[in-house]
């Protein structure tokens, strides 16, 4: 029996029942086998996958004359016989940023996903001037990569952009004016540019990079400066009108609250994400941690008060949780952000909150398997995602 196919199939054939052909559907399953399992053979392609040999040659050689897929290595099997071995074209790579509202990563990364180089932009107070810095740093990762193609540039924003009008409608965290650099970065480099909400682009990375094999109905929530979350629901990404679903984090969790960056009090974000951590610790020391990385570092390092900081910062987001769980039902929940560095601490706390007074099955929760650099393949994950669709020409 055929191995059954594995998630980004799954995905595809979800997301675009309507306007994919089978062979389309094949040519995504066939393209993240070779991702996933590189590098690989044709007959071992066609053992994984279920599909017919002939369909595999097919699908390769189309792969292979628009760059996607290279023939490596050849191995050698008994008798005599030397198949060639596939793997992505390591030539192609993708402009990577995720962006905060101080500063800024831009990555070049390769077809997979996997990060070459990096930098990290510290932004100028001047909103104004925010985009210079970056151009600039997008330009010398070029350089310095000059023997490879660039396919794209991915953005993941702090903020919710409506897909049908290109603009950015919510970002209360981020006060420059972030959505016109999808034109500015355009231009400057010649490179098409997809931009969507750092939550929605994580689920999309987690399907796309078949982290969640053969989820359906999975939450990322990303853990930052404030709190996102991304909804894939029935093999979807869910948006809402205006693309606003998913704003958990302006949820009233305590009455007449902290004021939160929406203008509203007490939201969800006001008292689980990294600026409340900060805060807390702010209270209970009596003075501040440099940034939210270090205050992690200090809480694995035995420091009480940051443990009790972010104990207090994981309550919270576990009682956050029990609302997605109760409203969404999803299967899985996938946290995102610095937070998972220090996961085998602060998890359990977050997990028994969640479980606490659960009303149905409560969802699996897992930290996301990148870590740290999970927002900048989920941006890559945006590239991709249009770039293997956009380039089937036949
Ligand atoms: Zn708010």
């Amino acid at each position: 029996m055929p191995t059954p196919p594995s998630h980004p199939f799954t995905f595809t054939r979800k997301q675009s029942a309507s306007n994919k052909t089978p062979r389309q559907i094949n040519r995504n399953l066939v393209f993240n086998l070779i991702r996933t399992r590189q590098p690989i053979s044709r007959a071992d392609l066609a053992r994984v996958s279920g599909l017919q040999r002939s369909t595999i040659s097919l699908i390769v050689e189309d792969l292979i004359r628009e760059r996607w897929v290279l023939e490596g290595s050849t191995g050698r099997l008994p008798r005599g016989r030397r198949p060639t071995f596939l793997e992505l074209n390591h030539q192609r790579a993708v402009i990577a940023l995720d962006i905060h509202p101080a500063q800024t990563t831009v990555a070049v990364t390769d077809l997979g996903g996997r990060i070459v180089a990096q930098n990290v932009v510290v932004l100028p107070a001047d909103p104004n001037k925010a985009i210079v810095p970056i151009i600039a740093a997008i330009k010398k990762l070029m350089a310095n990569h000059s023997d490879r193609s660039f396919d794209g540039i991915g953005i993941s924003l702090p903020g919710r952009a409506d897909p049908e009008m290109q603009k950015l409608v919510f970002a209360p965290n981020v006060h420059w004016p972030v959505l016109s650099i999808k034109s500015k970065i355009q231009r400057a480099t010649g490179l098409r540019v997809e931009m969507d909400n750092v939550a929605n682009a994580c689920a999309l990375s987690e399907v796309w990079f078949g982290d969640s094999d053969g989820v359906n109905d999975l939450v990322v929530v990303n853990v930052s400066e404030g709190i996102g979350t991304g909804i894939f629901s029935n093999g979807r990404l869910l948006r809402g009108a205006n693309g606003m679903a998913g704003e958990f984090g302006h949820v009233e969790m305590e009455h007449d609250g902290r004021l939160c960056g929406c203008g509203g009090r007490g939201c969800w974000e006001t008292v689980a994400s990294n600026t409340a951590g900060l805060r807390y610790y702010q209270e209970m020391s009596g003075h501040g941690a440099p940034n939210f990385a270090t205050l992690v570092k200090m809480a694995q390092a035995d420091d009480r008060n940051a443990i009790a900081s972010l104990e207090k910062m994981s309550l919270y987001l576990g009682r956050g949780l029990r609302m997605i769980a109760s409203a969404l039902a999803p299967s899985e929940i996938v946290i995102v952000g610095d937070i998972t560095s220090a996961w085998h601490m602060f998890g359990p706390k977050v997990e028994a909150e969640l479980k606490r007074n659960a009303i149905s099955r409560p969802p699996r929760l897992r930290p996301s398997f990148e870590g740290n650099t999970a927002r900048l393949r989920s941006a890559v994950a945006l590239v991709m995602n249009q770039g293997v669709d956009l380039n089937q020409r036949n």
